[in-house]
């Protein structure tokens, strides 16, 4: 009886917690997560890294791959992400359709590139093909980066849009690159 609601309470949390299609954390999970780290973070005085990505062209791919053949690439993409942190502390989560976010806690800006250049390396040499893309005949992504020192009376959700505001740069100079902010914080 007891290791049957160990299971399904592990169930239940994997529901509740993770992306059933990438098999990556949901969203709901990263939102928790990043309050969290951003309270502990701030007590403990050391850097919160995030990255969010948004696939490139993804609209065209489920037009010509459908959408079955997009919900495949999410899947790869995701795998691609996941095993480019190496830290029990990260997360990778799907933050919204083709889009996808890490949380680094305790990680300066130059780790947070580092990992962000891993994704756009192992994706680059994957090479999932991508026929109808302006930038490569392969699945890209952009990225954008940011590093913050949380506190307490910072706001966390214009951190959040900053870093996505870096995403857009990296869109607007050609897709496949990342872009950073760094706010003071080496
Ligand atoms: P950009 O390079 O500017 O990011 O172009 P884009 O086409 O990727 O961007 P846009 O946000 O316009 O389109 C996102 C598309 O992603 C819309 C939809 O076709 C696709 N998409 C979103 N969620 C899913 C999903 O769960 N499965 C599949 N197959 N496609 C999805
Ligand atoms: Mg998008
Ligand atoms: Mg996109």
């Amino acid at each position: 009886m007891n290791r049957e609601l160990h299971e399904l309470n592990q169930k239940l949390y994997r529901l509740a917690n993770m992306d059933g299609l990438t098999q990556v954390a949901n969203r709901r999970c990263f939102d928790e997560t990043l309050e969290k780290e951003w309270r502990r973070l701030s007590r403990e005085q050391k850097p919160l890294s995030l990255i969010l990505g948004d696939i490139d062209y993804f609209k065209r791919y489920n037009d010509k791959y459908g959408h079955l053949g997009g919900d495949d690439c999410l899947k790869k993409v995701a795998t691609i992400i996941a095993k480019s942190t190496f830290r029990p502390a990260d997360l990778v989560a799907r933050y919204g359709g083709e889009e996808f976010a890490l949380i680094l806690p305790d990680t300066p800006y130059d780790g947070a590139k580092e990992v962000a250049q891993r994704i756009l390396d192992s994706l680059r040499s994957v090479k999932i093909p991508h026929q109808v893309s302006d930038v490569k005949p392969y699945v890209t992504i952009s990225l954008g980066v940011g590093t913050i020192m949380p506190s307490l009376q910072e706001n966390m959700m214009s951190f959040v849009d900053q870093v996505d505001e870096a995403l857009y740069e990296a869109k607007k100079q050609g897709r496949d690159r990342l872009e950073g902010i760094q706010n003071n914080y080496q």
